[in-house]
């Protein structure tokens, strides 16, 4: 996936699994697979920051 401020590929900074909706009973718990990826253009204005993420289903 590319940066969507200068077009350059990114990089998987790091994932971690996110729990949402598990603070009420009636809503369905939804456990989320996120891999957030930076822009690794040193000349990009969002060089080494969080450009993208991504979420993954998990069940
Ligand atoms: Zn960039």
């Amino acid at each position: 996936m590319n940066c969507p401020f200068c077009g350059c590929l990114t990089k998987i900074e790091r994932g971690y699994v996110e729990v949402s909706g598990d603070d009420s009973p009636e809503e369905e718990t939804v456990v989320l697979y996120v891999q957030e990826l930076c822009c690794r253009n040193p000349s990009c204005s969002s060089f080494r920051q969080v450009v993208r993420r991504i979420q993954n289903r998990i069940r």
